[in-house]
């Protein structure tokens, strides 16, 4: 009796069965995600060119300083150009002001090249967060077709649900909580009956005599190779 209402609740459920998988299994879904992985990529590449940018910026920061240094270097050293004295002495100070003249100028170039890339990374960071928003765009279509694709669903399947709550006040909670560990493993149909051969119905590997005899004693036993709940009648 209570198998009978299982087996019945599975054909209903196998209905079910089928419209989760056609959910599971749609274009919409497949869409949907492939809007969000594409959001998420774009994300990452923010996360990058932010990070490169930072390190443009702090080197920007350093190198200005550092020019600032120099600079003011310079303008000791200037200040110092009344007190020469002799011909080495002056040969000595055209020297030193021009590594340090050398020394702005290849820093200027520095600030420069790295100002130039900052303005490269951020020309790349606003191009990216348009893509995103073209892409949450996207994803609000995508997800609402989903969402419309799961409301019928949801209809289809309600008349079977509604036949199935009856059939549930004659199986074993027992039973039933192990038919839905089968079933959470997509696998449908979770009863199978005992083949003539000796084996399972699902998947046709032979039973154990430690199986069989709980086949016997009880009327089902877990197949150890597929997991499928084995009956027999
Ligand atoms: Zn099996």
């Amino acid at each position: 009796m209570e198998l009978k209402s299982m087996l019945e609740y599975q054909e209903l459920d196998r209905q079910v069965f089928m419209l989760e998988k056609k959910l599971r299994e749609s274009d919409e879904l497949k869409n949907a995600n492939k809007v969000l992985a594409a959001f998420k990529q774009s994300q990452d590449v923010i996360v990058g060119l932010s990070s490169k940018a930072q390190q443009r910026m702090d080197a920007v920061v350093r190198l200005e300083e550092k020019y600032r240094r120099i600079a003011r270097e310079l303008e000791e050293l200037d200040s110092e150009s009344d007190n020469i004295e002799g011909v080495k002495e002056a040969e000595f100070y055209e020297k030193r002001l021009s590594e340090i003249g050398k020394t702005l100028k290849e820093l200027e170039k520095d600030i420069i090249a790295a100002n130039d890339d900052l303005k490269r990374l951020s020309g790349a960071i606003s191009r990216e967060l348009q893509d995103q928003q073209q892409l949450k765009t996207q994803y609000a279509a995508a997800k609402k077709k989903y969402d419309n694709l799961k409301i019928t669903i949801l209809k289809d399947a309600q008349p079977f649900v509604k036949q199935m709550e009856p059939l549930k006040k004659d199986i074993d909670p027992k039973l039933m909580e192990r038919y839905l560990r089968v079933r959470n493993n997509k696998k449908m149909p979770v009863l199978v009956p005992y083949t003539a051969s000796g084996g399972c119905g699902g998947c046709m590997m032979e039973l154990s005599e430690n199986e069989k005899g709980k086949l016997t004693a009880s009327g089902i036993c877990e197949c150890p190779n597929c997991g499928r709940l084995v009956y027999k009648v």
